[in-house]
């Protein structure tokens, strides 16, 4: 009987132990997830903020096109629109962006969309504080472009002339064209400098309006519509992301 009884004791403590020991390395591996949001995700700690371009109906009422400025745009421009497809580009462009937040998040990054559906009305002064106010590291405001001449195509970089950061949004472009490119084989038809846009006049943080292809081309059109040449749009623009940070670091 005794031996029984301190059988059942040791059987017991036994039991005891190995609930500790378990519970302890559960505790050890609730760490791990930490441990994965530091340095090794190459866009950890970083704040991106998304603007697609438009919404499912444009605002013609105006607003200053820069801060102080006397002259006036709409608040939001109708957009484009497939040659081949039919779509409206405000479709277009958030298929993109919402390609590009799911990849951005799962390299380590932050995200603020402006929109994430058509059914919005939010003006490009308030798009650009929205960014402004959540302090993002970068901007980048999808959109696709439209043209007269059918046969025009390729990839286009916006940034604005003048003003703070001014250098900063060319580093971004000059990496996102350069990327962008590699990942799709699209054309690079340039970084252009224009002090015209609202959206870029009123950003205080790096910004870039990035035309991912002509709508008005039809075979631009197709692959624009193509979810797999959109994957590697969005591939392009994040590696552009990380190009333009590690040079920005390198430039310090
Ligand atoms: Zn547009």
């Amino acid at each position: 009987m005794q031996m029984k009884r301190i059988l059942a004791l040791f059987c017991l403590c036994a039991l005891l132990g190995l609930c500790l020991f378990t519970s302890g390395e559960r505790g050890e591996v609730t760490l791990v997830p930490d441990a994965q949001e530091s340095p090794a995700l190459p866009l950890a700690g970083r704040k991106i903020g998304i603007d697609p371009g438009h919404q499912a109906h444009g605002n013609s009422e105006k607003e200053p096109v820069a801060p102080g400025s006397h002259e006036m745009k709409a608040k939001v421009a109708t957009g484009t629109r497939g040659a081949s497809t039919g779509t409206p580009e405000h479709v277009r462009d958030l298929e993109i962006a919402l390609k590009l937040k799911d990849l951005l998040e799962e390299l380590g990054a932050q995200v603020l969309m402006s929109r994430e559906s058509a059914d919005v009305d939010i003006s490009n002064v308030e798009r650009a504080l929205m960014m402004n106010e959540w302090g993002a590291d970068a901007v980048l405001r999808i959109h696709c472009d439209g043209a007269t001449d059918k046969s025009v195509h390729g990839l286009g970089m916006y940034v604005r002339k003048t003003g703070d950061g001014a250098s900063e949004c060319e580093l971004l472009a000059r990496c996102l064209i350069s990327e962008m490119s590699k990942k799709t084989g699209a054309a690079q038809r340039g970084v252009f400098k224009r002090d015209t846009y609202t959206g870029l006049n009123w950003s205080t943080v790096p910004s870039v309006l990035v035309e991912c292809g002509y709508m008005s081309n039809p075979e631009e059109d197709e692959r624009l519509a193509d979810p797999q040449y959109q994957n590697s749009l969005a591939l392009g623009m994040a590696q552009g992301l990380i190009k333009y940070f590690e040079a920005l670091e390198g430039g310090e």
